[in-house]
C-alpha cells in the first residue's frame, strides 16, 4: 500500500479527530527529549486501545514500515527521517486507576503522573522511578531503572497488543524477561497498553520526602537543563560510562551543537541547534577513543531509528 492510501486508511479510522491523530511529515524534534532529528512520513496518535488495535491492524497490512513509541526520552531520529509510521502512545492511553495497593497505568501516562498517583494514595516502591521521564510504556520496554531500582521489581504485569494488533494478552513481569535495559519486548514488538504495578502501602510524607531527595540528586548531578535523551551509553559490566567517557578526556567536547556534558560525561547535550548527525558523530568519536583508552566497548542505551 502506498503512503497516501495508508493515510486515508488511517484517516477513516480516526473519524472526526483525524486532524488531530495524524500528522504527516511529523517534526520528530519537537516530539523527542533531544529535540534534534528528521521527520517522520506520518506520525499517529490513537486515542484509545480499540483505535490503537485497528491502526496496527491498518499498519501490519499496508506493509509501510511503523513503530511505536511513547515520550520520545530515549530516542532519536536520523536527519534523513523515517520513512514510515510512527504511532505515538500518549493521550487518551493514560489512564490510571488503583486496585488494591496496585496501580494500573496506561501505557502512555507519564512518570511523574504515575509518581503523583501513588503519592495521593500513599503507595510505596515507585519512589525511585518518579524522576525518569518518558512514560511507563517505554519505562517497561526499557526495564527503566534508577537509583537501585528497575521497572522489574514492581511490576505484576501488562497487558499487550501483538504487533499487527490481532491479539491482546496479559503477561507477567517475569515472562517479559526484563534485564539491563532490556525486555523480551525489543524482540517480539508487542505493544503496551498498560502496566500493573505492585506496591504497598506506605506513609505519604516519607513518600513524598524520598521522592523530593531523589529529584535534588538528579537536577544536581544531571543536566536537565538541556535537552538529551539521558544517559547516551549503556552501563558496560564493572564500568560506569561516564567514568570512562571523562576518564578519556572527552567531557565537553563539541560536534556541531552536540555536547559531552560537563556535569555528567555519561549525557550527550543539545547545546542548541544540534543535528541527530552532530549527536551521532560525537558518539561515534566517544566509542573509539573510549575503546582506545580502556579496551571498553560502549553501547548506544539510545534508540536510533530511520
Ligand atoms: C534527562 C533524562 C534522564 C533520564 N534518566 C533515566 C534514568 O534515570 N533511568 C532510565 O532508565 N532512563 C532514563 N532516561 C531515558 C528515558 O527516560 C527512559 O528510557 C524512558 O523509559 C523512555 O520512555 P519513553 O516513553 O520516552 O520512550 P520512547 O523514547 O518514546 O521509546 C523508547 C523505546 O520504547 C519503545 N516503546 C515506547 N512506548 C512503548 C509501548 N507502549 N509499548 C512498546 N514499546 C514502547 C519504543 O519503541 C522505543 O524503542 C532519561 C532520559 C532523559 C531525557
Amino acid at each position: 500500500m502506498k503512503i497516501d492510501e495508508l493515510k486515508k486508511a488511517l484517516t477513516d479510522l480516526a473519524g472526526d479527530a483525524a486532524a488531530e491523530i495524524i500528522v504527516e511529515d511529523a517534526p520528530m524534534a519537537e516530539y523527542t527529549s533531544f529535540r534534534a532529528g528528521g521527520k517522520a512520513r506520518l506520525m499517529v496518535s490513537p486515542r484509545d486501545a480499540e483505535q490503537l488495535k485497528d491502526m496496527l491492524r491498518v499498519l501490519s497490512e499496508s506493509g509501510c514500515r511503523y513503530m511505536i513509541f511513547g515520550n520520545g526520552s530515549n530516542i532519536l531520529v536520523k536527519d534523513s527521517g523515517y520513512d514510515g509510521v510512527m504511532v505515538r502512545i500518549g493521550k487518551g492511553l493514560d489512564n490510571i486507576r488503583r486496585e488494591g495497593e496496585n496501580l494500573i497505568c496506561g501505557s502512555g501516562a507519564l512518570m511523574s503522573a504515575v509518581a503523583r498517583a501513588a503519592l495521593e494514595e500513599s503507595l510505596t516502591g515507585f519512589e525511585f522511578a518518579s524522576g525518569i521521564p518518558g512514560s511507563i510504556g517505554g519505562a517497561v520496554f526499557m526495564n527503566a531503572g534508577a537509583y537501585g531500582g528497575e521497572l522489574r521489581d514492581i511490576l505484576a504485569g501488562a497487558r499487550l497488543i501483538s504487533k499487527d494488533g490481532k491479539n491482546e494478552r496479559y503477561v507477567t513481569g517475569r515472562e517479559l524477561d526484563m534485564g539491563y535495559r532490556h525486555t523480551i519486548l525489543h524482540e517480539t514488538g508487542d505493544v503496551v497498553v498498560e502496566a500493573e504495578l505492585k506496591l504497598r502501602k506506605g506513609d505519604q510524607k516519607e513518600i513524598k520526602e524520598e521522592m523530593s531527595q531523589l529529584m535534588k540528586r538528579r537536577n544536581s548531578k544531571q543536566p536537565v537543563n538541556f535537552p538529551s535523551a539521558g544517559s547516551f551509553f549503556k552501563r558496560p559490566e564493572g564500568y560506569f560510562a561516564g567514568k570512562l567517557i571523562q576518564d578519556a578526556g572527552l567531557k565537553g567536547l563539541v560536534v556541531g551543537g552536540a555536547q559531552v556534558s560537563e556535569l555528567h560525561s555519561g549525557f550527550i547535550i543539545n547545546k542548541g541547534g544540534a543535528t541527530a548527525s552532530d549527536i551521532l558523530q560525537l558518539a561515534e568519536i566517544i566509542q573509539a577513543r573510549v575503546y582506545d583508552e580502556s579496551g571498553v566497548r560502549l553501547e548506544m542505551e539510545v534508540r536510533i531509528i530511520g
